[in-house]
């Protein structure tokens, strides 16, 4: 029998296998025909611990049988509030106000909302974005507008709206930087951007002083800036958030993927006073005008805030500087492969012939080279990418990098 579910970014007419998984832990999947997988890139980046961590699984427990969901406006809960309080503490000042969503694409869309509100509220409607080339920041409407542009948006490319998108950084990124100077001057709203690293444009990494001094420049043109670390947050370029180590702080912070230690979905955009008290009023026009049904679902915040517990608790960011090493030794070793590259948790390289390309002819010879090795590794077009659960053992990712270097071997260019 066909199953009727539509899944996505899946072309169903190449019939590619779909496993049925059935459970789960640390850094391995099991599939109803009896394999263990390996999971090389955190089920889509979002499991940061490992699968099944006991103080996520008996938070949500513990939640279920007590508060399952309540409206959001007007109501509050403890698990939210909890959690809003120890965000504020635990991400950088003053960073000071917490609204919740449910994915990294709606706190994205939050994020553009509350910068178009800010100048709007303050009598001088701004309404540009300016983004940086081959980003990411979700599938919906806006998410896609401030994305790169490329055959996933193509059809939608009539709705999408226009943005400056800013030159990925060559060399010293001064091309970056000159470009954003001059589009500063035309008073756009904000700058989004992915600190450090780029995700889905084909994980491409930039320096901490380049985003630093993006950030001073938005800071001195008066435009806001919005960091979208819904990727890069929770660790995975080797701090809490990669705008640490250039010691920025965004005006509006985007966070989703590992906010529940990738249990559950649950988001959060984080703004400063100067932008909430823009939008505080006894005027009922200003307020922020979103809001989803399931807005800080009393699970999702109860998973989130044993996250945050598992992040003091537990010794995360050295298990995060053991995963680089490892991950910076296996991939030196490798023969056949281009520009290989690691940053804090996240290695990738290229694989025959030429730069990353999504649509690449080997794309799907790779993906089922990894499928037959049980090894959940999802190339982009030939760009592969290792991005485990920190929790992954050494035993798993040799698996993992000899599973690469074998591809290498195979679709070595010639
Ligand atoms: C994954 C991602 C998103 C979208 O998050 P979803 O939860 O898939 O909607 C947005 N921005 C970045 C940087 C991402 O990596």
């Amino acid at each position: 029998m066909t199953s009727p579910v539509w899944h996505p970014f899946t072309q169903h007419g190449l019939d590619e296998p779909i496993p049925v998984v059935t459970h789960s832990e640390g850094a391995a999947l099991f599939t109803a025909d009896g394999r263990r997988i390996i999971d090389a890139i955190s089920s889509w980046w979002v499991t940061t611990h490992g699968h099944r961590h006991p103080r996520i699984v008996a938070a949500i427990q513990a939640q279920a049988a007590v508060l399952d969901q309540i409206i959001f406006a007007g109501w509050t809960h403890e698990p939210a509030e909890t959690l809003a309080q120890r965000l504020v503490a635990m991400m950088p000042a003053p960073l000071a106000h917490v609204f919740f969503s449910d994915s990294g694409s709606t706190s994205v869309e939050v994020a553009l909302k509350m910068a178009l509100g800010y100048w709007l509220n303050r009598g001088e409607p701004r309404h540009r974005i300016l983004t940086l080339d081959h980003g990411y920041h979700g599938d919906t409407v806006g998410g896609m507008s401030v994305g790169a542009r490329g055959v996933y948006n193509q059809a939608y490319t009539p709705l999408l709206f226009d943005v400056g998108a800013l030159p990925f950084p060559a060399g010293h990124g001064q091309n970056t930087l000159d470009a954003l100077e001059a589009a500063c001057r035309e008073r756009p709203a904000a700058l989004i951007v992915e600190p450090l690293v780029l995700g889905a444009g084909g994980m491409l990494f930039y320096p901490p002083d380049l985003l630093a001094a993006m950030r001073n420049i938005c800071a001195a043109a008066g435009v806001l800036f919005i960091a979208d670390e819904v990727m890069t947050g929770w660790g995975r370029t080797g701090t809490l958030l990669a705008c640490d180590q250039a010691g920025v702080v965004p005006d509006i912070l985007c966070l989703s993927k590992g906010l529940t230690g990738g249990a559950i979905p649950l988001a959060v955009t984080m703004a400063t006073p100067e932008i909430f008290e823009a939008h505080r009023s006894t005027d009922k026009a200003k307020m922020l005008f979103h809001s989803s049904s399931y807005t800080a679902n009393p699970i999702a915040c109860a998973a989130a805030v044993a996250n945050l517990d598992i992040w003091r608790d537990e010794p995360v960011l050295e298990r995060i500087r053991t995963l680089g090493d490892r991950q910076r030794l296996r991939m030196a070793a490798l023969r056949d492969v281009h520009n290989p590259r690691v940053f804090g948790t996240i290695a990738a390289c290229e694989i025959g012939a030429g730069d990353g390309d999504y649509l690449a002819t080997i794309g799907p010879a790779l993906a089922a080279h990894f499928r037959e090795r049980d090894l959940l590794v999802r190339p982009m077009g030939n760009t592969v990418y290792v991005m485990p659960p920190y929790c992954i053992d050494t035993g798993d990712l040799d698996a993992i990098y000899l599973g690469i270097a074998a591809a290498a071997e195979r679709f070595r260019a010639r």
